[in-house]
């Protein structure tokens, strides 16, 4: 069978890498003829087919509650696998905790974040993290350049969301700028390092 490749290893290349998840996937095969008990290889033509009918029958998760719990909404099977084959956070807290942030505020309407504080670098991450969610953000580099209450003002009329991310470079003259929104903008206020944190924070401060 050249045109063939082992089920075990189409299973592991679609994510399933766990005992327990190729057991399930193998069993969902055998149901829809794919392939039968015992058969260790598939004909390469087939694939498609197969890929098609595990989509349609499992959610893969790392098995974290943020990431399993999408697996009931959709109506699938929760499959537990790797961390890093976790299509949800691939094995990262930020990604996991963005992802829910970002869910949360879509579902919410949110969709203007202000970002006062963090580094370049975080708020690329942010953007790349909260940005397919559809939530816009603007960040204030606050450690550089000049901010003055005449960027404030447009950046506050604009957010639904505010958040001022002390434990990072954000001098009290710049994040002083923000310290009064307008009524019915949200203000998140803590001091906690790194992505994953800042998302929970928010999350917790939605309820
Ligand atoms: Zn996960």
């Amino acid at each position: 069978m050249a045109d063939a490749v082992p089920i075990e290893r189409l299973l592991r290349d679609a994510g399933y890498d766990t005992p327990e998840a190729q057991r399930a996937a193998r069993g969902v095969l055998e149901a829809q003829r794919l392939t039968r008990p015992g058969k260790q290889a598939m004909a390469v033509d087939k694939i498609p087919s197969a890929l098609a009918a595990l989509d349609g029958a499992f959610a893969l998760s790392c098995g974290d509650p943020d990431c399993a719990g999408r697996a009931a909404d959709a109506g699938l099977i929760a499959v537990t696998v790797s961390a890093s084959a976790c299509p949800v956070c691939n094995g990262s807290n930020n990604q996991r905790a963005a992802t829910a942030l970002g869910e949360r505020l879509s579902v919410t309407g949110l969709l203007r974040l202000l970002i006062v504080g963090g580094t370049p670098e975080q708020h690329r991450q942010l953007e790349r993290l909260l940005g397919p969610h559809g939530i816009a953000l603007r960040c204030v580099d606050a450690a550089t350049g000049s901010h003055a209450r005449r960027d404030a003002g447009p950046n506050l009329a604009w957010a639904q969301v505010v958040v001022i991310w002390g434990a990072t470079p954000l001098p009290h003259k710049v994040s002083q700028l923000y310290a009064v929104a307008p009524a019915g903008v949200r203000v998140v206020k803590f001091a906690r390092r790194g992505i994953e944190a800042l998302c929970r924070e928010v999350l917790r401060s939605l309820g």
